[in-house]
Order: structure tokens, then sequence, then C-alpha cells
């Protein structure tokens, strides 16, 4: 049985109303945002989807959790807490911005940053914890560390669309900024695209102004007030994304019902471990927590050869233990900034440093791809695969 991908049309809700949505700004002949009206739209009906004053659009997530970063200002040297387990794209920013990642471990059961690591993690440098609900399961506890601290928090919700915290507000609105990827393996896409949302003007207009140049295009001014990219998002891609958005309650729904339904299979399993509350989780991907001695890598083979499409791991190293943060120079032959810290709080990277990530990474996490084109049957032969991979 062949499973719907999201690399092709089989596992994406791609459809006439894109299609109308592309022609209609061909046809208009305004490919530019800048003057353009489909995604002043799209950050309009982002904001309202989320109950926030403010949305910007630009090119990526990664793009995205930039203008975050740049909008929060660390001055070059002061400290970003981050989780080890994401995309590189959640650190790339903090580099970019001349700041040093500092990363807590994480929860063992959630792949989620740890509160207790992020708050012993906090020095007299930290400008912001940067928070990322891994695979959809919401990142708790970050908000009351932050607070606690007087630090901006910002959510990383590339794979957490419409994902809900346990008092049931949205992912990216609990934190100071939420940022969204529209990349093609996320739950919605334009291809490439990304979204903030907040709840703050002048954040939101710092965010708008590095995006588009620093330049306010305000009553037709050629000034450039601050330093900014170019990272906008062009028409084409902003009425993709606005149809696709209409379209997620829809995803979501679809993901979480078939995840409930794996949920229960594997429910009676000895030694594999689910996430908890289904319902709030975006099941970007449906992640499993084995206990020893199953191990991912033979779990992982095991449904490779059962035709299910399963990963070992997420990520072949923890961030902390990319070679680009690690030893790689990030501008020229330097590696500032991470040399920037005294001797007593340079960055500790590499194996052996955060062990509860390590772990997930090479022994007990196994990701299982999803989708909202699963059927029952998809879900069932899935399930009877884990059962005999993990029964031997
Ligand atoms: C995909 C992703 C990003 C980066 O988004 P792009 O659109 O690929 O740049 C950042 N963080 C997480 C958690 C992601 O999954």
């Amino acid at each position: 049985m062949s499973y719907p991908s999201m690399i092709d049309s089989s596992g994406r809700t791609l459809g006439t109303e894109e299609v109308e949505a592309v022609t209609r700004v061909l046809q208009s002949g305004m490919l530019s945002a800048v003057w353009g009206r489909e995604v002043r739209a799209l950050e309009r009906e982002m904001a309202d989807l989320h109950g926030v004053s403010h949305a910007v659009a630009c090119s990526s997530g990664t793009a995205a959790l930039h203008l975050a970063v740049a909008a929060v200002a660390p001055d070059p040297g002061d400290e970003i807490i981050t989780s080890p387990i994401s995309d590189f794209g959640t650190v790339a920013p903090i580099l970019a911005q001349n700041a040093v990642p500092v990363f807590a471990d994480v929860d063992p059961d959630t792949g989620n940053l740890d509160p207790a690591a992020v708050a012993a993690a906090i020095g007299p440098r930290t400008r912001a914890i940067l928070g990322v609900h891994l695979f959809g399961a919401p990142a708790t506890g970050l908000r009351e560390v932050a607070d606690a601290a007087g630090l901006p928090l910002i959510e990383d919700c590339a794979q957490a669309w419409l994902t809900r915290y346990p008092d049931d507000r949205l992912a990216g609105t609990v934190g100071t900024i939420g940022c969204f990827s529209l990349q093609q393996w996320k739950h919605i896409t334009c291809g490439d695209g990304g979204l903030t949302i907040t709840d703050d003007a002048a954040l939101a207009r710092r965010m708008r102004l590095f995006a588009d140049k620093g330049w306010p295009r305000e009553g037709g001014v050629r000034r450039h007030e601050s330093l900014g990219l170019n990272y906008r998002m062009t028409e084409l891609a902003g009425a993709v994304a606005r149809a696709q958005l209409t379209k997620l309650p829809g995803v979501l729904a679809d993901r979480r019902r078939t995840a409930r339904r794996l949920s229960a299979a594997l429910a009676d399993l000895p030694g594999v471990r689910v996430p908890a509350d289904p319902d709030r989780h975006a099941w970007w991907l449906f992640p499993v927590v084995l206990d020893p001695p199953l191990t991912n890598h033979e779990v992982a083979a095991a449904l490779a050869r059962a035709g299910v499409p399963a990963r070992a791991g997420y990520l072949d190293e923890p961030l902390h233990c990319a070679p680009a943060l690690v030893d790689a120079p990030t501008y020229g032959g330097s590696r500032y900034p991470m040399t920037v810290p005294p001797a007593d709080r340079l960055p500790t990277l590499g194996w052996g440093t955060r062990p509860n990530a390590e772990r997930l990474i090479t022994q007990t996490l196994l990701v299982i791809d999803w989708n909202e084109r699963y059927t029952d049957t998809h879900v069932d032969q899935i399930a009877r695969a884990v059962r005999a991979a993990v029964t031997g």
C-alpha cells in the first residue's frame, strides 16, 4: 500500500482554489506584495484566525524566525535559549543576528524544552527564549519561566499550526511573537513562506521593516530607518497561502482523527509511548518514544521493511552537535559570535552535554510520517507494523 506523501499531490490539499488564486494574481499583473493585495489580506486572515492584532508575512519559516529575533534586538554576543531538537532554521537566525544560541535540554517524553533546564540556563546576557513546539506538541511552561525572568518568548510554530496549550490557547499567541512556516513539508504550503504573529504593534513594525530593507513605505518616502533584508513574500505565494489557510482547520481535524486511531491502537503496547492529548497536538509527524530494550533504529528498519514511512531520531545529530555550531566558521574564518562569552559561559557543545536530547535522537525517538489523507486502512496497517516490529 502506498502512503499519501507531502512531496506530491497525493498528500497535499492543493486544488482548484489555489489554481484560481494563482491565476487571479497573474491576470492582475501585480506579483509584488509591496503594491498588491493578497499578502496584506493573508496577514489580516492569519491575525484574525489567531485572535491577535498583527501578522507579518515573509519568505520562509527561517525568515519569520529571523524577523522575530531581530525584533527582540539582542546586542551582539547576547544569548538566546533554544532547543537542541529542531530544524536548523530555529538556530540560524540567532547566529545571523550575532547572538549566541544556548541549548537547554529537553523533556525525555516530548522532546520539547524542559522549563527547569531553561530556567537554569538563564544568565546575565540572556535576551530571549525561543521555544519549539516539536512535531506539534505544545511546549508548555516556557511563558512562566520567561515572565519570571522578564524575557520575551518567541514560539517556533513551524510544526504546530493550530496546536493548543492545555488551557486551549493557540500556539503562537502565548509568547511575545509566534513564527510559522509554509514550506512544502508543513501542514499547509505555498512552496516556501513564513508568517509571524504578535499583539505588540512596535514589534510588528520592526519585523515589517526588517523584511523590507528597513523601508517604511509610508507616504511615498524612500528612506531606510533600520537594517533590513528583503524577506518579502510574493503575491503568488500569498494568494496560494490564503487558499491553504482556509483548509487548515480541516487538515488538523483529519490528522487528529487518524492520530487518535493510531494512539488507541498502540495504547496497550508495552515499551511504546505516544503523545498525550491528541486533540491539542498538531500531528506534523507522529512521534513515538520507545523504552529500552527497544531501539529506534531497529524499529525504524522493521517499519521500512513493512513499507511504513518512518525514521529513527528525526535528526542525525541534535543541533548542539551540528558541525555548523561545534567547529565550522560562522563568518569568514571566524566562529564569532560563539567565541564572545567569557570562559565560564562559553557554550558547551557536542555529545555528552544534553543527555535527554541525545538519547531521543540516538535511541528512543521514532517519527512516523503523518498526513491528512491517511485513511483508517493506512492507520491500521501502521499499527500492525509497529506491533510486529516491537513484539519481534
Ligand atoms: C520547517 C521549520 C523551520 C524552518 O522553516 P523553513 O520554512 O523551512 O525555513 C523552523 N523551525 C521548525 C521547527 C521547522 O519545522
